[in-house]
């Protein structure tokens, strides 16, 4: 695959500092496919300066000029889409249709939604005998993971460029060919030079260089809790804006009175999308007492269907991590319905489509973020048992509830602490507010409460 061998920095591709590679690995079939510079403190601090050269220019920009270029970025990204998928596929894994429709997908809708956020937010309000700018934070520091790798990169960087704000992003080093393929999008898109950076990087050295960087005003991470605490600290001390994109162990909550087989069909395929890599999905699956042993058939016809349409894990660490989840998952009395902890192949970082049955809320696959192809099945006996059940993980990030009845669905979900919920398998909405409750994070990012991360208020009095 191609790979830039230096930093997009200031407009352009500069030598990286040091020596030191990461190299790409295909986890389909473990195969190295390219090398990318691994960045240091100095690269992060050239890029530092860069953005923080290119903020005042870009910040007193109208913000009809930073809606074109963001329209031009999407334009660059539709070009691009099938480049994109491949790119997508070849570092993260995931099946071709799957990178064209969401990898390479997503990001457009984004992309394209914050282009018509730039052009019609309001800037300027006035309070009584004030009149209120939102101004842009500042520099940006952008830290994202690898398992949306495009779409975690535009939802900071398009609101940011939408608020005024320059960016230095450092990308997961599993998937920096999508980065480097997004900084040439930026680049075709006509950003001017300096307002976006990318070094890519080691998260505890170019991503901890970036967080700790005097010259950045606002750090957004998009990555794991443990990662997240430890840039939120580092933050605080600095009296740093931050926002903290964290992880998920989401409820898919199927009432007695909704369509079973649809809700579980939808359930697991949630779930398997992206090969269970997915900070929202719904991983516990709560079923009523009743429905319990006719859900479990259910869902593992529905994984077993799957079977090898589902692609690998993105590396050796993660497929192990897994694996070792699902031997606890049986260590702990949990029953397969489908899968298991085997490899299903010899080469590649697979893992079949896996359903737990007789899970109770405190097991650890029904507590901690398991990141595989993995559905647990929780039967409740009572509303308020559901309600417990699904309330009780220290995440918060999204959830699921299905009744015959869409109002019972809305009362239901309004008691869930939680950010997201889809009633009765709702549709992806590239506007809603995406982001944590408790431990799943802070702040949010899409739509004009993700722009609004990007701002501050400043109040003129009259
Ligand atoms: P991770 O926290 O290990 O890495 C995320 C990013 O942080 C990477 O770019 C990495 O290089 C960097 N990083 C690692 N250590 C760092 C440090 N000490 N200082 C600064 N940066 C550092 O997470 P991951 O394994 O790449 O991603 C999976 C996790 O991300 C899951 O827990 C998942 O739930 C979460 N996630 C959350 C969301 C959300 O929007 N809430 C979205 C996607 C993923």
């Amino acid at each position: 695959m191609k790979a830039h061998d230096g930093m997009y920095i200031d407009g352009a591709w500069r030598p990286a500092a040091g020596r030191d590679t990461i190299a790409v690995v295909n986890p389909a079939d473990e195969q190295v496919i390219a090398e990318v510079p691994a960045g240091g403190a100095e690269d992060v601090d050239a890029a530092v300066r860069a953005a923080r050269a290119a903020l005042p220019a870009w910040a007193a920009t109208a913000p009809a000029e930073r809606a074109a270029r963001i329209a031009a970025l999407r334009d660059v990204l539709v070009a691009r889409k099938d480049e994109i998928a491949e790119t997508v596929t070849a570092e993260l894994g995931a099946p071709l249709p799957f990178s064209q429709a969401v990898h390479a997908g997503v990001p457009i809708l984004v992309a394209g939604s914050y282009a018509e956020l730039a052009a019609s937010y309001a800037f300027e309000e006035k309070v009584g005998n004030s009149t209120v700018y939102a101004e842009p934070v500042g520099v940006v520091g952008a830290i994202t993971p690898w398992n949306y790798p495009l779409h975690q990169i535009v939802a900071k960087v398009a609101p940011a460029l939408a608020a005024g704000c320059t960016i230095v992003l450092k990308p997961a080093e599993d998937t920096p060919l999508t980065a480097q393929l997004f900084a040439e999008a930026v680049h075709e898109a006509g950003v001017p030079a300096g307002a976006f950076n990318l070094v890519t990087g080691l998260g505890p050295v170019a991503g901890q260089a970036l967080a700790e960087h005097e010259g950045v005003d606002l750090v957004s991470f998009t990555g794991s809790t443990a990662v997240g605490r430890k840039i939120g600290a580092t933050a605080g001390a600095a009296v740093k804006r931050v926002a903290l994109e964290l992880g998920g162990k989401s409820a898919n909550v199927i009432l007695p009175s909704a369509d079973l087989a649809k809700a579980v069909g939808v359930g697991v395929a949630n779930v398997m999308g992206n090969s269970g890599q997915t900070c929202s999905a719904w991983t516990r699956m709560l079923v009523h007492t009743s429905q319990y042993d006719e859900a479990v058939a259910l869902a593992a016809e529905a994984a077993a269907k799957y079977g090898d349409r589902i692609g690998p894990l993105v590396n050796a660490k993660q497929h192990a991590r897994v694996r070792g989840y699902i031997e606890k998952g049986v260590a702990e009395g949990a029953r397969l319905g489908a899968g298991g902890p085997d490899a299903p192949r010899e080469q590649g970082y697979f893992v079949s489509p896996t359903v737990f049955a007789d899970v109770t809320p405190e097991m650890t696959v029904a507590q901690e973020e398991i990141f595989g192809p993995v559905v647990s099945l929780i039967r409740y006996e009572d509303e308020d048992d559901a309600l417990r059940i699904a309330n009780g993980t220290v995440y918060g990030l999204a959830g699921a509830v299905w009744a015959g009845d869409e109002a019972e669905a809305v009362a239901f979900a309004r008691r869930m602490d939680t950010g997201q919920v889809d009633i009765n398998g709702g549709r992806f909405n590239p506007l809603a507010p995406f982001g944590g409750y408790k431990q799943s994070g802070v702040g949010r990012e899409l739509g004009s409460h993700g722009l609004a991360e990007y701002l501050q208020t400043k109040s003129l009095q009259f």
